[in-house]
């Protein structure tokens, strides 16, 4: 149970780990190792500031499953962080690797600090002896477990782990896998940074584009012209409200910290971000309107909703107000389950966060074997494609007699460099993942929501790999 209040996100994971595993067919004793938490590593570890003050930090890391290793998954900055939360989306981080076939255990990490209290110089601090702790106890490493950035922390938190971890691990040529979401000068991958809002948006992409479930809520199939309201424009939010935005969608509402606003026509996400790098908020933002609280544009009247900050955002008293045909879940457990019934009874789509945010890990696992392949994606055969296409488009030109323009020559000849190579990839990974999803459901009248199915999906794949080994007959 959560330390800080009565309600469990571990449980409420749990809860719906339960509902669809009624669905499976799978030993009760394999179901109950599944769903369990394998290892938990609660700390304690004192930083001394810069006003010379000392104060007691509290960390965890959990690793929810083994039944593929390494484990992989964020840590998150903030002071909401308890033990509870950090077992929930460990356990969020097994489904959702499972689902989108990436060979890792789920695993977790949190620091209860508010990163904004304290300097870059004591930020470091904090993050080197995290990760002295995680080392110390066999709790980081490229065969072992693999951090991520996630709430609160981005590439430079991810630069100090993979520092002090190779500083301490001399000899381990593959040092720099023992953590991803890097800068790219330390061994990350173009396209990591956006990965997790591209995947919101290629996941959705493909749920907008099927027919029959947009016809049940009255909306024509596409992006073009679908009205998103986004919560939270952080690395997740904002990208996923610029990948629509691109896509000829319209941001009508945005919901920050400091509060939020509407506007029909329209909001350019860089213009607001640039507004409140400015202003220090969003509120007041030319042509837009100031809503009543931070809460209220979730309540807007929308095609899509995608709650893209923290959890339980919306429970049992504000969901009965949601407008949105569509719910995308961007952030991790923004529903509590009472919303889910309610959303479910009001016939809204809740597109599930195990699936839908499975864009920041897939990136992270090409990461990862780009650091333990050492070489850079489309250095090999760039080069060799560009020359191929060339030849091939040379040959077509003699034949015809004709000519292609140049820009489409320009097209044509390109061969993919690293960032178009991962961006195919992620595209690829969330169609497929989210066509599976909506098939599971398909074949079996008494899934009743998204979730279950992508529940049963990943329950199967996990299953799988246990009666693979040979543990459970
Ligand atoms: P972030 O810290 O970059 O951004 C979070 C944003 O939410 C910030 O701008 C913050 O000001 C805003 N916010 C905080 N409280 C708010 C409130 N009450 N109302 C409106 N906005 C509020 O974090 P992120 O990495 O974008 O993560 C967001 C969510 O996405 C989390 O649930 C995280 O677990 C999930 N997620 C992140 C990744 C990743 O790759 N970063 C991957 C998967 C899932």
């Amino acid at each position: 149970m959560s330390e800080n209040n009565e309600y469990s996100f571990y449980a409420a994971v749990v809860k719906s780990f339960k509902k669809a595993a009624e669905f499976t067919k799978w030993d009760k004793g394999l179901l109950e190792q599944i769903s369990a938490c394998n290892a938990v590593y609660r700390m304690r570890f004192p930083v001394k500031k810069e006003d010379g003050s000392i104060e007691v930090i509290e960390a965890y890391r959990v690793q929810h499953s083994h039944h593929k290793t390494p484990c992989k998954g964020g840590i998150r900055f903030s002071m909401a962080v308890n033990q509870d939360e950090v077992m929930a989306l460990a356990a969020l981080m097994t489904y959702k690797c499972a689902i989108v076939n990436v060979p890792f255990g789920g695993g977790k990490g949190g620091i209860k600090i508010d990163p904004k209290k304290y300097t870059p110089y004591e930020l470091e601090k904090i993050t080197r002896r995290y990760t002295s702790e995680l080392i110390k106890k066999n709790f980081i490493g490229p065969a072992v477990d693999v951090p991520a950035p996630d709430y609160g922390t981005g590439e430079r938190e991810m630069a100090w782990i993979v520092d002090t971890y190779a500083a301490m691990h001399t000899h381990d040529i593959d040092a720099a896998g023992c953590v991803t979401g890097k800068p790219v000068s330390q061994g990350g991958v173009r396209g990591r940074k956006e990965a997790t809002g591209l995947g919101v948006f290629y996941g959705l992409k493909e749920v907008l584009s099927m027919e029959e479930e947009m016809s049940k809520r009255g909306l024509t199939p596409g992006v073009a012209g679908k009205r998103i309201v986004i919560q939270g424009l952080g690395n997740v939010g904002y990208h996923s409200a610029k990948f629509f935005r691109d896509a000829g969608a319209v941001i009508v509402g945005v919901a920050e910290y400091e509060g939020s606003i509407s506007k029909p026509d329209g909001i350019h996400v860089d213009e607001l971000l640039e507004f409140r790098k400015r202003t220090g908020s969003i509120l007041n933002f030319p042509s837009a309107v100031n809503l009543e609280n931070n809460k209220a544009a979730l309540e807007l009247d929308c095609d899509v909703l995608i709650p893209a900050a923290l959890e339980n955002v919306i429970d049992g008293e504000n969901a009965p107000r949601i407008k949105a045909k569509i719910v995308g879940e961007a952030a991790n457990g923004p529903l509590t389950p009472e919303a889910d019934e309610i959303l479910l009874q009001k016939g809204v789509l809740v597109v599930p966060d195990m699936y839908l945010n499975a864009g920041g890990v897939t990136v992270s696992y090409f990461e990862w074997l780009k650091n333990l392949s050492h070489v850079r994606y489309g250095r090999m055969e760039k080069r060799f494609n560009e020359n191929m296409n060339a030849r091939i488009l040379q040959e077509i030109e003699d034949l015809t007699g004709k000519k292609v323009n140049e820009s489409s020559k320009t097209f044509i000849n390109h061969g993919a460099d690293e960032v178009e190579l991962v961006y195919s990839g992620l595209e690829e990974t969330m169609i497929t993942a989210t066509r599976e999803i909506m098939a599971e459901w398909k074949a079996n009248d008494h899934i009743p929501d998204m979730r279950t199915a992508a529940y049963v999906v990943a329950i199967n794949k996990v299953a799988t790999t246990y009666a693979e080994l040979g543990i459970f007959p």
